[in-house]
């Protein structure tokens, strides 16, 4: 039988999406497909991972959905194009329909996989699906990279129609009519997660609904008090996932919160300026800011690390991390901001440190607003700016019942000193940069 394959990456969820859509609509008995990407697992450090267990649940969530739609779902385990060449052999396949994914190794292994299918006369077709706005479909009028984040989201404004947010017809055109079904499904069809050799550990994560109206339509005076948890969307790892479409909270928010539609267009640009921009993933945008002479201690990246440098917001925020696996914006600015200012350890180092521990981690945010936060992006708080960390808690948790809930012993002879006096680690920082930036 000739079939087409549809492959899950970063959008778990049969509804409103447009690559399965496409394949649906091919002709041809789909079977939807996962890969457990060997080069991306063997890479975690941990076998007990909050997030590849989401991943897992997802990707049996889907399975179970697929089979009570009348077909087969395939999970295999490997490297994306050799998994890919084991399935052109084992099945007549015409096409291969997935979603585009703009991150630098994906672009990669996507290259890799399309030259593959090429050789055995196999479209690959795919699908924007994760952003409303992709790669250069938003300029300048000049017809450079907008760099501006309000010059990109007035563009984006004037060029967003109701069609743009309108959600494709996935979950009604899934029908046992257009999946293939396995007469058996094969052995090892889904590997399970011992297979794959993880263990379960789970953390919170928020159901893959849209958030409720009332916190969308509060969102703007609610989002910057960290101890209450409903104050934002909590949508975070469901767009890096998938869980949830981009359409549908886009649609949301503009029907209800303009201030939570700004954030969410945020994401869509960074994602723009990774995909411009792929290096800005492990080097500063900014030239001037490549050899910037950091100090890098580590027994003080550790103290960041475990929340103990002596300041309660930066404390709290870092073991609420280490958790929950989440950390609210306005928090996630203050430990990102102390990091590479009153520690003046490279943007790199958080970066990773967040890549590790935040369930949402999505590559084009996170490096988008370390750069943001060390002054080195293409969009960037001024260099010369440094937050104190204590006028922040004043502002955002006066009471400081957000910083009690994780640091209990603030106030008390436990709690350590402060690792660094704020004014001393803002000169040190801002002198050095300077130099820095007067001798390239
Ligand atoms: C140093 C640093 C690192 C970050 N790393 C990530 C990351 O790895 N993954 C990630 O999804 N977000 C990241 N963010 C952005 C933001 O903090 C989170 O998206 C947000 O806290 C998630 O919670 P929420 O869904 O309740 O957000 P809400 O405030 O309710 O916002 C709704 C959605 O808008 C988008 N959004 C909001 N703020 C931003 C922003 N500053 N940049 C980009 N998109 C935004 C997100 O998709 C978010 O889910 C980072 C921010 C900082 C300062």
């Amino acid at each position: 039988m000739r079939i087409c394959l549809f492959w899950h990456r970063r959008d778990l969820r049969i509804h409103d999406n447009a690559g399965l859509a496409a394949a649906l609509a091919s002709g041809l008995p789909v079977l939807p497909l996962f890969i457990y990407d060997a080069d991306i697992l063997t890479q975690l450090p941990e076998r007990a991972d909050a997030r590849f267990t989401f991943i897992y649940d997802q990707v049996e969530r889907l399975a179970a959905e697929t089979a009570a739609a009348g077909g087969t779902f395939l999970a295999r385990y490997g490297r994306p194009s050799e998994v890919l060449a084991q399935l052109a052999q084992e099945f007549d396949l015409a096409a291969v329909y997935t979603n585009e994914d703009y991150e630098p190794y994906a672009r990669q292994r996507d290259a890799e996989v399309e030259a593959l299918l090429r050789t055995r006369g196999i479209a690959f077709y795919r699908y924007k699906d994760q952003v409303i706005f992709a790669k250069g479909e938003i300029m300048t009028k000049s017809g450079t990279v907008p760099k501006v984040f309000g010059a990109y989201h007035k563009a984006y404004q004037g060029r967003l129609t109701d069609e743009q947010l309108h959600p494709y017809p996935s979950a009604v055109a899934i029908t046992a009519g257009n999946l293939a079904r396995l007469p058996s499904a094969p052995a090892g069809a889904r590997p399970t997660l011992l297979d794959l050799g993880f263990e379960r550990r789970e953390q919170y994560v928020p159901t893959n609904e849209l958030p409720p109206a009332d916190v969308v339509r509060s969102y703007h005076r609610t989002r910057d008090t960290p101890a209450n948890t409903k104050g934002t969307a909590r949508i975070s790892v469901q767009l890096r996932f998938g869980t949830l479409s981009v359409r549908e909270v886009l649609s949301q928010a503009r029907e209800l919160n303009p201030k939570l539609m700004a954030e969410i267009i945020w994401r869509d640009f960074f994602m723009m300026l990774l995909w411009h921009f792929p290096n800005t993933a492990s080097e500063a945008y900014d030239p001037r800011m490549r050899d910037i002479p950091y100090r890098n201690n580590e027994d003080e990246f550790r103290a960041w690390c475990e929340g103990r440098t002596g300041y309660p917001l930066v404390d709290a925020g870092m073991r609420e991390l280490n958790a929950t696996g989440y950390l609210p914006n306005r928090v996630r600015m203050t430990v990102a901001g102390f990091l590479v200012k009153h520690l003046f350890i490279d943007w790199r180092w958080g970066e990773r440190y967040f890549a590790d521990k935040l369930l949402d981690y999505e590559q084009a945010s996170n490096v988008g607003n370390w750069q943001w936060m060390a002054g080195t992006g293409a969009v960037a708080a001024p260099w010369f700016r440094v937050y104190s960390p204590q006028s922040q808690l004043a502002q955002v948790d006066p009471q400081q019942e957000y910083v009690k809930r994780w640091v209990p012993e603030v106030g008390t002879p436990a709690y350590p000193a402060p690792i660094v006096e704020h004014s001393l680690g803002r000169e040190r920082a801002v002198e050095a940069i300077r130099a820095a930036r007067m001798q390239s």
